[in-house]
């Protein structure tokens, strides 16, 4: 964010002009103090890069979530949404973003208008899929500019990525405990967004977008950045024996990736290392994936959880947009 940025230079440079302005002991104790605090600050940056909690930002209506890696470029503007200042109740209270979940349409309209409005895009710029849980990733063009924004019927069908060159179109992907994976690769500007919960995971959907993007725009994957929003952590995501033989089946040895617990056939599936390792597998540089760490279960107040609010839940929204390019 660049206000973020601004403010650290603004601790960073008040430093500097301490230890430049003043001669006395004093003053010296205070400039090697500064400094060494500039050096804890630097690393404390550097660290945090991957993995990271991601940055809230306070909106008009609402809160969304940024990631400081690709809050960097500020080409682009992406988010994940929160489940503050909508209009929708009970489970789906109250920034329900999904048409899909049995909420009334009506109010999920007005929630997707709110948080548009609250960003700054024209809803119109938002374009879905109707995910299904699978690896297909689809090329947006101008004219797939919207598609998904006002009614599911005229989302991308059978699709849980999109990925776009195209300036003015918000990429979305809906979730409540799936793992939303934003890309981006600055030298060709290329976007894309995913849904990947177990399935998608499995079904390596991440590694798809990567070769697509490679296939379609001439990428390289040294150069993608890539954003893992919040989902279902390892702190929680226990899986039956089923998903489990799915996972060894997909990824071969998963000892890190599937954990058996105490309770017999029960596993820990941590679906945040199984997508860092596909990208990484992929070429993806480790120090360009940010894993938010945000864990929907452990912050179901936060973020919507399928799973902790019992199988009926609204769904929050991660999206990325390219900005229009400046004519000089
Ligand atoms: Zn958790």
């Amino acid at each position: 964010m660049a206000w973020l940025a601004a403010k650290r230079d603004v601790d960073v440079n008040s430093c500097h002009n301490v230890g430049a302005i003043t001669h006395s002991k004093v003053s010296k104790r205070m400039m090697f103090a500064c400094i060494f605090i500039y050096l804890i600050s630097s690393s404390t940056v550097s660290q945090a890069i991957i993995p990271a909690s991601m940055i809230p930002v306070e909106l008009n209506d609402t809160t969304v979530f940024t990631f400081e890696n690709l809050s960097r470029f500020p080409e682009i503007t992406h988010f994940v949404s929160t489940r503050k200042g909508g209009v929708s109740e009970k489970n789906f209270s109250s920034l329900n973003t999904g048409f899909h979940v049995g909420d009334d349409n009506f109010r999920v309209s007005q929630n997707r208008r709110i948080l548009a409005d609250s960003l700054g895009i024209a809803l119109e710029k938002f374009t879905f899929a109707n995910q299904c849980h699978s690896a297909n990733v689809a090329l947006v063009d101008g004219a797939g500019k919207g598609r998904g924004a006002f009614d599911k019927t005229d989302a991308f069908p059978n699709t849980d990525g999109l990925m776009t060159s195209v300036s003015e179109i918000c990429l979305g992907v809906q979730v409540a405990d799936c793992v939303p994976i934003l890309l981006y690769d600055p030298k060709n500007r290329v976007i894309a967004a995913l849904h990947a919960g177990w399935k998608g995971t499995i079904r390596k959907i991440a590694s798809e977008a990567v070769s697509k993007m490679l296939r379609h725009y001439g990428s390289r994957a040294e150069n993608i950045y890539a954003g893992l929003g919040p989902s279902n952590g390892p702190c929680c995501y226990e899986v039956g024996e089923d998903v489990s033989r799915e996972a060894v089946k997909s990824f071969g040895s998963v000892k890190d990736i599937v954990i058996p617990v105490r309770e017999k056939g029960k596993y820990i599936f941590d679906q945040w290392k199984a997508n860092f390792m596909l990208l990484t597998d992929a070429g993806v540089k480790p120090d360009h994936i940010e894993v938010s760490k945000i864990c929907t279960q452990c912050r179901s107040e936060q973020f919507f959880s399928n799973r902790a609010l019992g199988g009926v839940s609204g769904r929050f929204m991660a999206g990325i947009m390219l900005k229009k390019v400046r004519q000089h």
